[in-house]
């Protein structure tokens, strides 16, 4: 792969990724960044659409190296998953997002809820993962109803009863638990009624299916009353276009994340999106 020509937004497909060439590099970077606190973390508005309110944000890492440009979270978390980097790369998440959305509510009447994605490592080791958790959230002051966790379902496919004790710890202590690209996954079904969660996110490839004229509604459809039955809330991600919203709120799925309504922010331009939307 190339290296940093002036251009900082360089794309590296899978292939240039696992070369020889650049992955020791790309890791070597990836830990220094690590250990000096050089990843930055952005925030996703999650609104209400029925009652135009922002009610959370979803944390998401952002990291700009000096050589290699902005690298997609979605090529280096898998690699500080293969290499143990996701721990202190998560702890570092933890923080920094509690802390910020912990500052912003105290300025505020209704307290944004914030979600932070977990990764299957974060469950080898539960104690572990509970204690930092509880320790944060004292630390930044912020109260365990405004704090979300996201996991995708794989990681309940492994259905061990140390996880399901693990996300019932947290549930009771009043932590909301969110299913990530929920429908992608090629689980039972039966396995979500007995399960310690309060949310499923519709994933955003269904929701971008959904076009003009209306085909292709039918998953979101059963993903919505699903949750429904399970009196459980959803949340549909990807939202870039109108008619999707429509079609949402149509189904009374009031709850929306996607480039309609903003991208992941950095924290001084979602405060310039906040007191837009809020007119303050
Ligand atoms: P995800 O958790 O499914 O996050 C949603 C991704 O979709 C984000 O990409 C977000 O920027 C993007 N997105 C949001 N709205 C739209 C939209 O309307 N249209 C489209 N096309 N995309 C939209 P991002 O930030 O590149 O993150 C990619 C993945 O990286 C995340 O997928 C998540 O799996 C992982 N990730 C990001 N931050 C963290 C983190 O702190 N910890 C862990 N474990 N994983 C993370
Ligand atoms: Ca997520
Ligand atoms: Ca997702
Ligand atoms: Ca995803």
């Amino acid at each position: 792969a190339k290296k940093n020509g002036g251009n900082k937004a360089i794309f590296y497909s899978e292939k240039s990724m696992h070369s020889d060439v650049d992955r020791p590099r790309l890791e070597a970077h990836l830990r220094r960044a690590i250990e000096h606190k050089k990843i930055d973390v952005f925030y996703q508005p999650k609104m209400k659409v029925d009652t135009e309110v922002v009610f959370g944000v979803e944390a998401l890492i952002r990291w700009t190296d000096e050589e290699f440009g902005n690298v997609s979270p979605a090529i280096f978390i898998p690699i500080a998953e293969e290499t143990g980097f996701i721990q202190p790369l998560w702890e570092l998440v933890m923080e920094k997002a509690c802390e910020q959305v912990s500052k912003w509510n105290q300025s505020r009447s209704h307290p944004l809820s914030v979600s932070v994605n977990f990764s299957a490592r974060q469950f080898l080791e539960p104690e572990l993962m509970l204690q930092t958790v509880k320790k944060i959230l004292i630390d930044k002051n912020l109260p365990p109803q405004n704090f979300e966790i996201e996991i995708t379902e794989s990681i309940l496919l492994n259905n061990s009863a140390e996880i399901v004790q693990s996300l019932q710890t947290l549930q009771d202590q009043g932590i909301s638990i969110s299913i990530d690209d929920f429908g992608t996954g090629y689980s039972s079904l039966s396995y979500l009624k007995d399960l310690p969660i309060n949310t499923l996110k519709i994933d955003k490839s269904f929701i971008q299916n959904i076009n003009e004229d209306l085909k292709n509604t039918e998953i979101p459809e059963a993903i919505i009353s699903l949750a429904r039955g399970l009196h459980l809330d959803v949340i549909a991600e990807g939202v870039e276009k109108e008619h999707q919203k429509e079609f949402l709120l149509s189904k009374n799925c009031v709850l929306m994340q996607g480039y309609l309504f903003s991208k992941a922010l950095s924290s001084s331009d979602f405060e310039q999106f906040l007191s837009n939307y809020e007119g303050q």
